[in-house]
Order: C-alpha cells, then sequence, then structure tokens
C-alpha cells in the first residue's frame, strides 16, 4: 500500500485523561495502560457522529461503546470498563469533540427564573473520584468483598430496568379486569426487585466463610435471595454507600435575577451528550 500524504490531517489526540480506577478493575487484555497513565483521547470523525445517533445502538450501548473505541483506542474493550471510569471516559470524548463548556438548562428555585450555564467540563474531570472497592464488611463469620459493576453490567440492568418500568407506566391505561391488571403490575415490580438483586450481586468479588472463598456469581445471587433481610440491608447499604462516592456532585449556581445560590444537579443525558452546542 501506498503511503498516504494525507495522514498529517488525521485527527490527533485532543487531551489526555487519567481514569480514576487507575486501570485496577479491568480484565486482562481489555485496556492498554500508557507507562505515564494518561490515556489519549481524540475528537469524534463524522463517522463517529452519524452512528452514535442511531436510536438503536443508543439504546442497546453499541453507540457509546464504538465511539470510546474509536476516541479512546487504549481501551480495547468498552464493554469491560469498570462503572466508575465511564463518566470520565465520555466526558473527556466530550472535551475532545466538542470543547470543555457544555451549556446547562437551569431554574432557580427561589424566584423560577430560567438561565442557561456554560458548565466547565474540565472542573467536572478534576472532580472524579474513585469510590473504595478495597475495604471488605465483615458479619457474623462471613466477609464479602466487593467490586465495581461493569459497563456491560450496567447497560445490561437499564435496560431491563426501562422495560419493566415501560410496563408499570402503560398499565393504567390497558383496558383489563382489575385482577388481571393487579398480577401484571406485581409481576412488573417482582422483576424489578430481581433485577436489583442481580445488579447487587454484580458488585459482590466474593464471600469467605470459615471453610470456603466464593466468588461463582450464581451461588452469590442465591445467597442474596435467600439471606435474612438484616443481611441483604447490610450489603446493600454498603454498595449503595460505595456507588455515591462516585456520583457526580451537584454544582453551585448564583441566580443571575435573585442572586441567590442554589444546587444544580448534573446528568450526562446519553441522547444529546454527544452534540455540538454550536
Ligand atoms: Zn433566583
Amino acid at each position: 500500500m501506498s503511503i498516504n500524504p494525507l495522514t498529517q490531517y488525521f485527527r490527533q489526540p485532543a487531551i489526555y485523561v487519567k481514569l480514576p480506577s487507575n486501570g485496577e478493575h479491568y480484565t486482562a487484555g481489555s485496556l492498554n495502560m500508557p507507562v505515564n497513565r494518561e490515556l489519549p483521547v481524540y475528537p469524534m470523525t463524522a463517522i463517529d457522529e452519524i452512528t452514535y445517533r442511531t436510536p438503536d445502538a443508543l439504546f442497546n450501548g453499541n453507540a457509546v461503546v464504538n465511539v470510546i473505541k474509536s476516541c479512546m483506542p487504549n481501551i480495547v474493550d468498552p464493554w469491560a470498563v469498570p462503572a466508575m471510569d465511564v463518566d470520565t471516559i465520555l466526558v473527556a470524548i466530550r472535551i475532545a469533540s466538542y470543547g470543555h463548556t457544555m451549556e446547562v438548562s437551569t431554574t432557580c428555585p427561589h424566584c423560577k427564573n430560567e438561565d442557561d450555564y456554560g458548565m466547565d467540563l474540565r472542573i467536572m474531570l478534576e472532580r472524579m473520584k474513585a469510590p473504595d472497592y478495597s475495604t471488605p464488611v465483615t458479619t457474623g463469620d462471613l466477609e464479602i468483598f466487593f467490586k465495581p459493576m461493569t459497563y456491560k453490567n450496567l447497560n445490561d440492568n437499564n435496560q431491563r430496568q426501562f422495560e419493566e418500568q415501560k410496563i408499570l407506566e402503560t398499565l393504567p391505561g390497558v383496558e383489563m379486569p382489575n385482577e388481571q391488571r393487579m398480577s401484571a403490575l406485581s409481576a412488573a415490580l417482582m422483576k424489578i426487585t430481581e433485577i436489583t438483586v442481580h445488579a447487587l450481586s454484580q458488585s459482590i468479588a466474593a464471600v469467605k466463610t470459615p471453610d470456603a472463598l466464593v466468588s461463582d456469581p450464581e451461588h452469590i445471587e442465591d445467597m442474596l435471595k435467600h439471606c435474612d433481610r438484616r443481611l441483604f440491608s447490610k450489603i446493600r447499604d454498603h454498595i449503595i454507600n460505595i456507588k455515591s462516592q462516585a456520583e457526580i456532585q451537584p454544582m453551585t449556581l448564583k441566580c443571575a435575577a435573585c442572586e441567590k445560590d442554589y444546587q444544580q444537579a448534573v446528568t450526562l443525558d446519553m441522547t444529546s451528550f454527544f452534540e455540538d452546542a454550536s
């Protein structure tokens, strides 16, 4: 093949980013960690932008996976990314592609004044924290070890949850006998509980008993289904607590109209996250 004289016009890394996990929790071969631990981030190509907007791909997670592969080639298998790194990766790609300012529409809770605020995504990146998955929980003669969910886990659970939620929302409008409606309702609620238990089991690396170290996911999920509620709550609360350490903190804004401060929650809406604001 001949050398293309146009390669100098190919995209270059726009920024370099450190992952909150620092490369821990990745399965072998899913990440090429550079020696200095800073991953190059390329801006999205026109093809990335088009494929990202395919509604199906967005729903099943393939859109995000393809964008990560294209823009952060060091991440060989984006499905294996631990949950704590996902926001950092998405924000870094957004900065590389569209710059570090993101417009956020806000409403002041004091005077209802509506305003747009240019949020600095670099500050958001700096504030991303790695939650502590290394501290085990000891209860009775059990020791429980934890691990972060993967992007694959997150995406599967969200999709299943979304489907059950949709059933719950449409049920009131569907023409059917009351008894049938009640059983459909409890079936959907049961499914959501199952999804929750499944998600909790995905955050448990192993359970140590006086005579065994159990890491079989099915055995762990079975224990969560059949243990008493005190043990269940202890595990659930611990996992919720770890996850909250990694959540994006709300920003404090000053209202331009009444000059009072208020808190604005920040969410990364995937349907519009990779869109040029200009
Ligand atoms: Zn105000």
